[in-house]
């Protein structure tokens, strides 16, 4: 999925189960089931060479402006302290796409990522159908934002 789907997510999920180290593995495993759901993403399309890699590179990057503005948006803005258990959630959510990121774009997978790249590449489930590919990203980041 997106950056800013896991992102909530994970956030989501690191302020519901405050202990950062029984969070962490739920995180983790909250991103893997959200790139099973059949899914477009910003990487949707340089498989088959219809995107660049430079327009995929954009694209992450405004995915990742957006989901630093959605936490911002959701869990920040009303809050008078920093919401550490928020961030600390998305860039836990995100970890398995930014390992998978060297190899996407320079061509060179580092030995710590490799078994999870696998993981990765077994399990997502990319679709061109907008309707779909979209549309459940959107329910995802309504659901969050009213249970929230
Ligand atoms: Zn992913």
């Amino acid at each position: 999925m997106t950056l800013i789907a896991h992102g909530i997510t994970g956030a989501f999920i690191a302020t519901k189960i405050t202990n950062p180290l029984l969070s962490f593995p739920i995180i983790i495993a909250s991103h893997y089931f959200e790139d099973w759901i059949p899914h477009f993403d910003f990487g949707t399309g340089l498989s088959n060479g219809s995107k660049t890699k430079k327009d995929a590179f954009i694209g992450g990057l405004v995915d990742f402006a957006a989901m630093c503005l959605a936490l911002l948006w959701f869990w920040q803005l009303a809050n008078p302290q920093i919401a550490w258990l928020a961030y600390y959630g998305a860039f836990v959510a995100i970890l398995p796409d930014f390992l998978h990121a060297p190899e996407v774009f320079l061509g060179f997978q580092p030995f710590f990522s490799k078994p999870f790249d696998q993981l990765h590449k077994l399990i997502h489930t990319s679709t061109n159908n907008k309707v779909i590919g979209i549309g459940t990203q959107v329910a995802v980041i309504l659901a969050i934002y009213l249970l929230r």
